[in-house]
């Protein structure tokens, strides 16, 4: 998989993402990762990308042009065609399920804005997928682009080692995961939950379950609608929810 992200802050993506796992699969040539400096692109004598908006109102808006040509950089070395992604809090909401998807691609572009935004019509030439990482609104695109690449990484073959797997975190089955320990077995006087010292494989598996279907059904609802649930678990769930309101 190759990134390429259009940016203003190269240096932020470049110390954002080459540590840790990440950092290990580029050094590994699992991945690579260009940060492209839009400013290197502009045609203005002052270095300027952007301007004020037409029409008025606050703050200034990226301009076409310069974003253009880092796009072309791009695209004009490729023998196929990129992904384009404008992060965006107008976009669709990144979830697991796209993460999966996009780490199908052979390469993204990721286009970060910053300031008001980025002027329509480039958008309009070169994007492929409007993206958000929420409702809320950031300073730049930057954070979101390396959410969505340390997110679509770990679903690549080879990012993770096999103690690191992604399938029993959560959303990996559609569901939470449950609480985690590690030692020592009593800490501040509170235990480890006595079946994770049982060694008894099969218990501690159907425990996990169990533990996930609950926390799901406590925090995320919603999730239940599309996990694959066995009706004998949803029965497990409504009793659960049923003595939990009874307390
Ligand atoms: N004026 C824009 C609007 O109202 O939709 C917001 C611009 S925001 C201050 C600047 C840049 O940050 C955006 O162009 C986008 O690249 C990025 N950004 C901000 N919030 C984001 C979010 N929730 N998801 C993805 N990108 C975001």
């Amino acid at each position: 998989m190759d990134y390429y992200v259009l940016t203003l802050f190269p240096e932020m993506i470049e110390q954002g993402l080459n540590t840790s796992i990440i950092g290990r699969a580029i050094e590994e040539e699992i991945l690579s990762l260009t940060a492209v400096n839009i400013r290197d692109y502009t045609n203005s004598k002052h270095g300027r990308c952007d301007d004020y908006p037409y029409g008025g109102g606050a703050g200034m808006v990226m301009q076409a042009q310069p974003i253009y040509d880092a796009y072309r950089s791009v695209a004009d070395g490729l023998d196929y065609k990129p992904r384009v992604v404008y992060l965006t809090p107008q976009g669709r909401v990144f979830n697991q399920e796209m993460a999966k998807e996009f780490a199908l691609s052979e390469g993204i572009v990721f286009l970060c804005g910053h300031y008001e935004g980025v002027d329509e019509r480039v958008l309009e030439e070169i994007v492929t997928d409007e993206v958000s990482v929420g409702d809320f609104v950031l300073t730049g695109g930057e954070l979101p682009a390396m959410c969505m690449i340390d997110a679509i990484s770990r679903m690549i073959p080879g990012v993770l080692h096999n103690e690191e797997s992604a399938e029993d975190d959560s959303f990996g089955d559609g569901l939470l995961e449950g609480p985690q320990y590690s030692r020592p077995a009593v800490w501040n006087g509170r235990e480890v939950p006595p079946i994770l010292l049982s060694g008894d494989h099969a218990k501690v598996d159907a425990w996990r379950r169990e533990q996930a279907l609950m926390r799901t059904a406590d925090r995320r609802p919603d999730l239940l609608e599309t996990a694959a649930v066995s009706p004998k678990e949803h029965a497990f769930i409504q009793n659960y929810l049923a003595n939990k309101n009874k307390v």
